[in-house]
């Protein structure tokens, strides 16, 4: 930022703003937003395979008491296929397995363009895409159940949006009629926007793949770490250790899945399956990985101070 700014004193103010609305431009390219646009001429229904959606306006799907585009990073979960994206964890969740269907068919990661949308992105993307874009504070992406794919998702011919048709909604993605390429408004076609609607069947496929023994969102794992570490027997400087161990590594979400290695979960346990040791439901249940990892870090160093100085030592990070 010193080099940017070093540049910046010597181009007139007008240029200045040139530029940084050229830069929000590029990035947001194609992930202009008209989520809700077509709410007020009535929420619009359908069925597929049994399963009901409803296109609603974005403020009907407010969530935890928060404002749209303010949700605590710590109340969203980073997307194991995009961990660059966060999204509500429910959302998440469900995006993991279908992603997964995804690679099996066609051998890559879905590529997600965008996913929660805080409010201040939300006022770019509106500066840069006028009438496209939702209004700031009505997107549907800053309640985090909004996602922007790539990767051929967003070519309506394509074998990967075909597959996203028949296939998105078994986990609660669908894709919301305004973005149909019969939408009232052809330039608001997109075939990039999905919307995930939890549905009777996800919410049983969560239900059954292991509900958390406490924990689930980021924050909420800290906190039970925090009451496993004092259980153990670990100081108040110990556990500073073990949450800046671990939010590096993981920020703490137990579905964090590395996209080069097979390292999974809060501790990022490599392979994950090193977990089963602490119970069979290391996959889902943020209690096994945190029992696991601090024994891990006991057998090993000792403590969680001695396993942060090695991880700091090293790089890349490993501990
Ligand atoms: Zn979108």
């Amino acid at each position: 930022m010193v080099v940017v700014a070093g540049v910046v004193v010597i181009l007139s103010p007008l240029l200045v703003v040139v530029l940084l609305v050229a830069v929000v431009a590029s990035a947001v390219d194609d992930a202009a937003d008209t989520d809700s646009m077509y709410a007020a001429a009535g929420n619009v229904s359908y069925s597929i395979d049994g399963s009901t959606f409803v296109d609603v306006d974005a403020n009907d799907n407010a969530w935890g008491g928060y404002s749209n585009g303010q949700i605590p990073p710590g109340e969203l979960c980073v997307l194991a296929a995009a961990p660059q994206h966060r999204a509500r964890c429910d959302a998440s969740e469900a995006f993991a397995r279908m992603a997964s269907e995804f690679r099996a068919a066609f051998g890559n990661d879905i590529a997600v363009t965008d996913a929660y949308r805080s409010y201040a992105e939300q006022v770019a993307t509106k500066r840069a895409k006028g009438y496209l874009a939702a209004t700031p504070g009505y997107s549907n992406h800053g309640w985090g159940l909004a996602f922007d794919l790539g990767g051929g998702i967003n070519d309506y011919g394509s074998v990967q949006y075909a597959w996203m048709k028949s296939n998105g909604h078994r986990f609660g993605f669908f894709h919301p009629t305004w973005a149909e390429p019969s939408s009232p408004d052809y330039a608001k076609s997109e075939p990039w926007h999905w919307q995930y609607v939890p549905t009777a069947a996800e919410a049983a496929a969560q239900a059954t793949h292991g509900a958390p023994a406490g924990g689930g969102t980021p924050d909420a794992n800290r906190e039970l770490g925090r009451s496993m570490a004092t259980s153990r027997g670990w100081t108040a400087g110990e556990w500073t250790c073990l949450e800046r161990l671990w939010t590096g590594e993981s920020g703490w979400n137990h579905r964090a899945d590395n996209p080069s290695s097979s390292a999974y979960g809060i501790p990022q346990s490599l392979p994950g399956s090193k977990m089963a040791a602490a119970g069979d439901d290391w996959e889902t249940n943020p209690a096994t990985q945190i029992t696991w990892g601090m024994a891990y870090i006991a057998d090993r160093y000792g403590t969680p101070c001695k396993a942060l100085a090695a991880w700091t030592s090293r790089s890349p990070h490993w501990y």
